[in-house]
């Protein structure tokens, strides 16, 4: 096996190496049971007891209260830009979102297909470059619920706080869950898909308070509607039972490492440190205003198109992958999940500065 590189990629994205090997033994043995993690019975002892604790360790990590209800969901967290608007529309089918990037324009469109969505700010025309403060939206009265990214995976930004609001509150976590506190009891509900902080594509995970359930619509498609997944505890069909045990390891990872408070601590301390590089100089500039600045994504620019594409690949030659910014902004971009470690971030900034002075702006 080759040695590993630092993987900046946005998702599929860094998970812990020593989950990965225990993965890579559990799927031809799982727990000496002589069948592989993933040839074994979803309704097996050994599996059931993978899920619940997954979702055991994921409660006491999030402190998730008890009438909030767990799933394990497929088709990736693209699927509930219209799954939440089917379930949970209610009876006037209007709601309120936030424009604040790629993931957000692609729910709006979704959930224009069911009901009267209000798009209560954007900030398209510049890039994406910021999250609203609370005072820059309103809340459309009769809206059910107010929907937002929480951390904008490809601009690179990242709401500070929890957006204001007396409604019910969804959010779109898939590219910060569990890299910061979150008071659960606020939203109606929180989702993620986990191939950014969580494990590998293949699992979604929602979050979602227990009497929002009874709103689905009778005509709703059975495996579409939330109740289904609820009351057969994510076990209706078959469950992407490899990607929910790889989320349960790399839970256990996290309460080794602290838990979210910890983690907290350092993911500030890694951001910090790329941000420090890049308001040390004019060389680099970062896309998003700084007080939307994400902890999880950092996009960034050069003087030119030309340093970018000489620095991706310089980069890369030093074992710092994936540092290539979305395709709709260009330019680079590190994503720096829970997992990424912190001697890679270290090692990026060493870089920085090097390749500034081995290629001067002209
Ligand atoms: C990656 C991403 C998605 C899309 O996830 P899929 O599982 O590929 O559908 C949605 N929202 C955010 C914030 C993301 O980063």
């Amino acid at each position: 096996m080759a040695d590993r590189v630092y993987n900046f990629s946005p998702g599929p994205a860094t998970l812990p190496v020593e989950v990965l090997e225990k993965a890579g033994k559990d799927v031809v043995n799982f727990q000496q049971t002589g069948i592989g993690l993933i040839e074994i019975s979803h309704r097996s002892k050994e599996f059931m007891a993978v899920a619940d604790e997954a979702e055991a360790n994921l409660r006491d990590l999030m402190q998730i209260p008890d009438n909030y209800k767990v799933l394990f969901l497929q088709g990736g967290a693209s699927s509930q830009f219209f799954m939440i608007p089917m379930n949970l529309l209610g009876k006037d089918k209007k709601a309120t979102y936030l424009n604040t990037g790629t993931w957000a324009k692609k729910a709006i469109k979704e959930a224009k297909l069911f009901g009267d969505i209000d798009v209560a700010y954007s900030s398209e025309e510049a890039s994406f470059n910021r999250v609203p403060a609370d005072n820059e939206y309103t809340v459309a009265g009769n809206s059910e619920y107010l929907y937002y990214v929480s951390n904008n995976t490809i601009y690179g930004t990242q709401f500070p706080n929890v957006p204001a609001t007396e409604k019910m509150l969804i959010s779109d976590m898939s590219s910060d869950i569990l890299s910061r506190s979150v008071d659960v009891s606020k939203y109606g509900m929180i989702f993620a898909g986990a191939q950014k902080n969580l494990g590998p594509a293949g699992v979604t995970l929602v979050i979602i308070r227990e009497d929002l359930l009874e709103n689905t619509p009778a005509q709703t498609p059975t495996m579409l509607s939330y109740k289904t997944h609820a009351d057969k505890g994510s076990m209706f069909n078959t469950p992407p039972c490899f990607a929910i045990y790889v989320v349960g390891e790399v839970l256990k990872w996290l309460k080794k490492q602290g838990g979210v408070e910890a983690i907290e601590k350092i993911n500030a301390e890694k951001a910090g440190l790329l941000y420090g590089a890049i308001d040390s100089t004019d060389y680099y500039r970062g896309h998003a205003e700084k007080e939307s600045r994400s902890l999880m994504n950092i996009s960034f620019n050069l003087p030119s198109p030309e340093l970018e594409a000489k620095f991706i690949a310089e980069a890369a030659a030093v074992e710092l992958n994936g540092l290539k910014g979305h395709r709709s902004i260009g330019g680079c971009r590190a994503s720096i999940y829970n997992a990424f470690p912190r001697e890679g971030v270290v090692k990026l900034v060493d870089f920085m500065k090097e390749f500034e002075s081995n290629n001067p702006a002209s």
